[in-house]
């Protein structure tokens, strides 16, 4: 199995720590899908026989300042051209602002989307309730996934759900 995955959310979630985390040594493409000039790879995860290409999308990276049309545009097609986007949250901020204007643009996404509630070292079980519910109603997520991506805890898991979704 294999597949391209995005990883988007607001600054400081922790994508780059789930980046280090989940890649070991960059290996061969083994996917047949060829990659678009809109995206460019940023590492490969292997096992098995399950290959997951993590792709660095356009366009969403700077929530905070008011893009136009043509920009929200390439980054909806953007999302388009992976298997499964990750929607990396902290789960000691809760929903905020950024979270709502990817979330507005994800209703336009036609693949399936995980929310991945990071930081979960971070707050009380009771907490992760409540900004998962909060979450919940906002999106009609694929999965929700807490994990720290600091720690590692869950992250076999998603990685899981991950392979089972390609
Ligand atoms: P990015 O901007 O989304 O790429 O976020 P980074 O990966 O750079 O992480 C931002 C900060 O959050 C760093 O100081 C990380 O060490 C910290 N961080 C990332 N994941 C976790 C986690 O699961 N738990 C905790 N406690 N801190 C984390
Ligand atoms: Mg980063």
């Amino acid at each position: 199995k294999s597949g391209f995955i995005s990883i988007i959310g607001r600054p400081n979630v922790g994508k780059s720590t789930f980046m280090n985390r989940v890649i070991g040594e960059k290996i061969a493409i083994m996917s047949d899908k060829a990659q678009t000039t809109r995206n460019k790879i940023q590492g490969v995860y292997t096992q098995d026989d399950a290959q997951l290409v993590f792709i660095d999308t356009p366009g969403i990276h700077k929530p905070k300042h008011k893009l136009g049309s043509f920009m929200v545009n390439v980054a909806e097609q953007s999302m388009n051209e992976v298997d499964l986007v990750l929607f990396m949250v902290n789960a000691k901020e809760g929903f905020g602002r950024g979270d709502e204007f990817i979330i507005n643009m994800l209703q336009k996404v036609k693949q399936p989307v995980f929310l991945i509630v990071n930081k979960l070292d971070q707050v009380h079980p009771d907490e992760l309730i409540k900004i998962i519910d909060e979450y919940r109603t906002k999106y009609d997520f694929a999965e929700i996934v807490p994990i720290s991506a600091l720690e590692g805890n869950n992250v076999d898991n998603l990685l899981k759900l991950m392979v089972e979704q390609m």
